[in-house]
């Protein structure tokens, strides 16, 4: 059997950087683990608009609906500011996940015990934090019609609709509860059920699906308003939160700001299962390609590196492997390492890129 296939678009700024220590993480797991990936590389974004005259050409949109997963660093820069809108670096990401479907958002809240200071919450609050927010990606009121700017008795209008199928509900909850089960069991369906019909059929839909195929799993609903306080308050009492386009856009900013800085943050895409079971899936980082400190080796590599944490974790089903590299970064983290955007008021041993990867790979070292 042909080994699990692995697409790597570093892009611009410092996602080649922080890409470079992802690799490592890589190498470590095939030389220790004996988990061998077919790993490939391509361009995305200005770095394709460089070579191609294309963010993404054809050939890489190819590579990368017939890849296992996508681990994609960041795409932009001021460099490509002023090319016309249809060729901008972020055409490349765009294209990625509209032509491979990925409906379903993952962006996790996790707070590492030894950044717990970060956070604008007290710290008995979010130590520990580990929740999972599912984001419906490529439907409702960010593509409904219709929509635009129209005249209408003498003043302007602006128009944008809500508008969710059955079918696009179902599928992403379904996203939800397969993690739900992976998890704690437990999952909270955000809508505004009390004053939209969208929201009506939303509720309804995920508690048919949960009580048809997924009883196993403790189903809550609550208004998305609701949920944000909620978030704020008493953040764990939540595993998995599946929730629309634009409310998931809100709550799952919200959610990742309790937990400190936006270089630790790991995100996931995923779309329908594949012939392999696993879905069609696409990995990067929150963040994006920091120009201001690209090229001085002082990008956080984390971020990057807990994307391929869920790569392991959700496209090659290795979750014991995804937690010892998260138990990897937390011993990093609880050692006093820190990059730049990491050092607060308590201070810390401040260390570059290449100095947090190599400080993984030696606990990663420790743990076998
Ligand atoms: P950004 O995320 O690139 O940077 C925001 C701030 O956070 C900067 O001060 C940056 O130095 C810091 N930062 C970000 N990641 C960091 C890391 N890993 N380590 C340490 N510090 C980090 O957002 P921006 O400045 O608004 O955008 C810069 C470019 O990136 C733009 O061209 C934008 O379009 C693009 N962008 C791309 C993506 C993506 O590829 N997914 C996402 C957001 C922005």
């Amino acid at each position: 059997m042909s080994n699990p296939s692995l697409l790597i678009l570093p892009g611009d700024g410092i996602g080649p950087e922080v890409m470079a220590e992802v690799r490592k993480v890589i190498d470590w797991f095939g030389r220790a683990r004996g988990i061998r990936l077919d790993v490939s590389e391509d361009l995305v974004g200005g770095a394709a608009w460089d070579a191609h005259g294309t963010p993404l050409t054809d050939a890489t949109m190819a590579r990368a609906q017939a890849a296992d997963a996508v681990l994609l660093g960041a795409v932009g820069g001021p460099k490509y500011d002023d090319l016309d809108f249809s060729v901008k670096p972020e055409r490349g990401l765009l294209r990625l996940r509209k032509e491979m479907d990925l409906y379903a958002n993952l962006r996790p809240a996790q707070c590492f015990e030894a950044l717990a200071d970060f956070s604008s919450l007290k710290r008995d609050v979010v130590a520990g934090l580990d929740i999972m927010i599912v984001r419906e990606l490529t439907s409702g009121v960010y593509f409904g019609e219709p929509r635009g700017i129209v005249t209408e008795n003498n003043e302007r209008v602006g128009i944008n609709t809500q508008r969710y199928t059955e079918s696009e509900i179902a599928r992403v909850a379904r996203s939800a509860f397969e993690l739900a089960r992976r998890r704690q069991g437990r999952l909270c369906s955000m809508e505004k059920a009390n004053v939209m019909e969208s929201g009506v059929l939303w509720r309804q839909v995920v508690q048919e699906l949960g009580e048809a195929e997924y009883p196993d799993v403790e189903l809550s609903h609550m208004y998305a308003d609701a949920g944000a306080m909620q978030l704020t308050r008493w953040p764990k009492q939540f595993d998995v939160i599946v929730t629309d386009n634009l409310f998931g856009d809100l709550l799952s900013d919200l959610a990742a700001m309790l937990t400190g800085s936006l270089g630790m943050l790991p995100s996931a895409s995923l779309g329908a299962p594949m012939a392999n079971g696993r879905p069609k899936a696409m990995y990067e980082p929150v963040h994006g390609s920091a120009p201001d400190i690209a090229g001085q080796g002082k990008a956080n590599p984390i971020a990057c590196i807990l994307s391929f944490a869920m790569a392991l974790r959700y496209s090659f089903d290795l979750g014991a492997e995804a937690d010892r590299l998260e138990a990897a970064v937390n011993a990093v983290l609880a050692s006093g390492l820190r990059t730049a955007d990491l050092m607060g008021p308590e201070g810390g041993t401040p260390v570059g890129t290449a100095e947090m990867g190599d400080a993984i790979l030696a606990e990663l070292d420790k743990s076998t």
